[in-house]
Order: structure tokens, then C-alpha cells, then sequence
């Protein structure tokens, strides 16, 4: 039986048509797009028709505003690290506690450096508090760095209005629109947001390529300066063969944006009420309103979220946990703890994270693989007894603060 992949936003499966249009980039079309002959023109064209493609799915007024990186986390440090260098008189950055670490560690970095971060909070749903966003935007904040939508949860935060805050008070609004991109329309044109970050793997791109917007007029400080590629915005030879997927994948991803909305959200739903219906102390983290359609993050109480991974691995189902083990701690995520949930929930969170590519079978085989896991590590839980939770001593179980 087919291996089922439910972490979509982890990485993407490169789309069958982006690896066709990429391959030509690696054989006969492989001028450098700034040489002034025809092997040079020809790929300079398809970066351009790229550059379109990518302010077509973001609703940007101008194709200048796009700004080819590396990746999402080169176009978060990018935007940051500009604003610092705009405006050297400001020292203080906004940013929330349950960022990505493309923009967390970069901002634990600039505290050490004499930065004062101001690091919202979140509710035990993931939601931010507008209060608390007002008290500390003042004209000392270079700039307000806020996800557009949660990696973990798929919360999604109310970017618009917080960058229309950040612009009344005259303060430069990013947002790392990394999970958000391809899933949920963008139309940065309504919008305040002066720069924003988005990934080429997220959505059906290769890895290694990704965009900062910045919209027209914004002070702008290149981070890598060499060439006058990207308009001197950021030096380094095209990545002809990954602009090209990316734009690719953004068309179609502009094209798809309601099947997503629709078709991947209902299956997404199917596999959360499946679950819950027959699993006891289960329940969904984040804000399950706001949220993106393809993301269910699942806490089941009292067992270890690696141990279930292992378990749904072992029977050909790949998810991923709130837990990061793989940073060799056992501790719950970052997020997880921001939202204060209790210790045996935290430690027990699934990322389900669907794409277009999953089917309805997929859904009813991951609905019936999952209660038996969770019977099987509950009865091996001292937090378990029989079909309920066991009575355990109140100091067992610490809330996160
Ligand atoms: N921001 C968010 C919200 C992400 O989920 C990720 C990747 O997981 C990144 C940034 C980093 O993107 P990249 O892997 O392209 O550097």
C-alpha cells in the first residue's frame, strides 16, 4: 500500500509540470540572465514571467516588488535585518512568542546585541491580544515582524488590521506568509504590509528558492550585496531553474486556491471529526476558526506525540509532532508552551497537514490507524487507567507559562 504523506507543512512534493518547466534551466537554457546575448535574454524572460507569476498570487501592485532568496528564512532575516539598518535610531522589534525560528532566533540574537524584543503572547487557542500589541507599538519599533499564519496550529493572526496598526503608528510591517501562501487568497494591495516571506518548498516548489516582498517605496537594506541582481535588493546569479518552479507553482497554486479551500478543507475536517468521534481526551490545538484548511494539530492526552509518530510511520502514515525531539529535547514545541496547555496535552500534539495531492481513502485509512495507536500507548501510560484518565498527583502535570 501507497505510503501516506499528511506533512505537507513541513515540505511539499514538487509538482510533476514545475520539474518539466525547471529541467530546460539545467541543460540548453543555461545563460546567466544578466549576459547581454541571446542564451542570457532568453532566461532573463522566464525570470520575469516568474516575477509576474508571484506578484499575481500575492495581489502585488508591481512585479519590482518581488525580491528572489534562498529560501523563507533568508527573506525573514532579510526583511528584519533591513529594517534595523533603515532606521538605526529605533532599537525595538515586535514579534510574537510563537514565530517561526527563521525569525525567533534571529530576534534572541539581536537581544544579545542590545535589542529589546517585544515577544506577544498567545491564548491557550493561539489567538494574540490586540491590548498587548498596542502597549508596546510606539515610534522606538523598527519593525513588526508577525506570522501570517501559525506552522504548528494554522492559526492564523489578523495581519491586516496589525499591519494598519503598525502604519498608523509609522512602523514597517513583515510577515512571514510562509504557511499562509497558496493556501488562503493574499491580496497584498488591500493591504498595509510593506514586506512579506514566502517559500518555494511549501508550496509544490523546489527547496532553496523564495521571495521577500517589498512593497514599492519601502526603506530597503540589502543583506547580500555584490551584484545588482534583483534590482541591487540581493546580490547572487539567478537560481534560473528554482525561479521558474517557483513561479510555475504559484500559478497553479493561484488556480487551486479554492479547491484548498474546499476540497482539502473538507477532507481535513472528515479526518478531525473521524478522529475525535472515537478517540476520548483528544482535542484541537489552535484557533480552529482562523485556521488554515489544511492543518489539524491534534493533542491526545497522556501518550507522547514521537511515540505515536513512530507508530503511524511503522504503518506507512507521515505527520509530525509539536514535541522537537529531533533538536535532542523532549520538551514540547516552543508554541506548544506559549499557549500554557496542560503538560499531558502538549506533549501529545500531531500535525496532520494535508495537500491537494491527498485523497478521501488516505483520510478513512489515517482515521482507522489512529485510535488504535493511541489505545495501545495509553495502556502503557501511568496517566491512563482502563478508558479514562488515571488519578495522578496535581504536581505531575505543570502547565507551561
Ligand atoms: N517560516 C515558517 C512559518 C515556516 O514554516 C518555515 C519552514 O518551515 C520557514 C519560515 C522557513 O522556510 P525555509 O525552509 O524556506 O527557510
Amino acid at each position: 500500500m501507497k505510503d501516506i504523506y499528511l506533512d505537507n507543512n513541513a515540505t511539499t512534493a514538487v509538482h510533476a509540470e514545475v520539474v518539466d518547466a525547471m529541467l530546460p534551466f539545467f541543460t540548453e537554457q543555461f545563460g546567466n540572465p544578466s549576459s547581454m546575448h541571446r542564451f542570457g535574454d532568453q532566461v532573463g524572460r522566464s525570470i520575469r514571467q516568474a516575477r509576474r507569476q508571484v506578484q499575481s498570487i500575492l495581489g502585488a501592485e508591481h512585479d519590482s516588488e518581488i525580491v528572489f532568496t534562498s529560501c523563507g528564512s533568508e527573506s525573514d532575516s532579510t526583511a528584519i535585518l533591513s529594517a534595523l539598518t533603515a532606521y538605526p535610531d529605533r532599537k525595538e522589534i515586535i514579534t510574537t512568542a510563537v514565530e517561526h525560528p527563521a525569525v525567533l532566533s534571529l530576534c534572541d540574537y539581536l537581544e544579545k546585541q542590545g535589542y529589546t524584543i517585544h515577544r506577544l503572547s498567545v491564548d491557550s487557542k493561539g489567538r494574540l491580544d490586540r491590548g498587548e500589541y498596542e502597549s508596546v507599538l510606539s515610534d522606538r519599533v523598527a519593525i513588526v515582524s508577525v506570522m501570517w499564519a501559525n506552522n504548528e496550529t494554522g492559526t492564523i493572526f489578523p495581519v491586516k488590521k496589525m499591519a494598519e496598526m503598525a502604519s498608523a503608528a509609522g512602523v514597517l510591517f513583515h510577515t512571514d506568509a510562509v504557511q499562509a501562501v497558496g493556501k488562503i487568497p493574499i491580496d497584498l494591495k488591500e493591504t498595509k504590509i510593506d514586506m512579506l516571506s514566502l517559500s518555494g518548498h511549501k508550496l509544490h516548489a523546489p527547496k532553496g528558492v523564495g521571495v521577500l516582498y517589498v512593497r514599492r517605496g519601502t526603506r530597503f537594506r540589502p543583506l547580500l550585496r555584490g551584484g545588482h541582481q534583483e534590482r541591487g535588493r540581493r546580490a547572487g546569479t539567478e537560481n534560473a531553474a528554482s525561479i521558474v518552479g517557483l513561479g510555475l507553482a504559484c500559478r497553479i497554486a493561484e488556480r487551486r486556491i479554492d479547491e484548498e479551500n474546499t476540497r482539502v478543507k473538507s477532507l481535513r475536517d472528515r479526518l478531525e471529526a473521524g478522529i475525535l468521534a472515537v478517540v476520548p481526551s483528544a482535542f484541537v490545538m489552535g484557533d480552529t476558526q482562523m485556521r488554515l484548511p489544511n492543518t489539524s494539530n491534534i493533542a491526545f492526552e497522556f501518550i507522547e506525540g514521537e511515540a505515536i509518530l513512530l507508530l503511524l510511520n511503522a504503518a506507512g502514515i507521515a505527520a509530525s509532532s509539536g514535541s522537537a525531539c529531533t533538536s535532542g529535547s523532549l520538551e514540547p514545541s516552543h508554541v506548544m508552551r506559549a499557549m500554557s496547555i496542560p503538560y499531558t496535552a502538549a506533549h501529545g500534539t500531531i500535525r496532520f497537514s494535508l495537500s491537494c495531492d491527498n485523497t478521501q481513502e488516505e483520510i478513512d485509512r489515517v482515521i482507522r490507524a489512529v485510535p488504535p495507536i493511541v489505545a495501545q500507548l495509553r495502556s502503557m501510560s501511568p496517566y491512563w487507567s482502563g478508558d479514562g484518565p488515571a488519578q495522578v498527583d496535581e504536581s505531575f502535570t505543570p502547565v507551561y507559562a
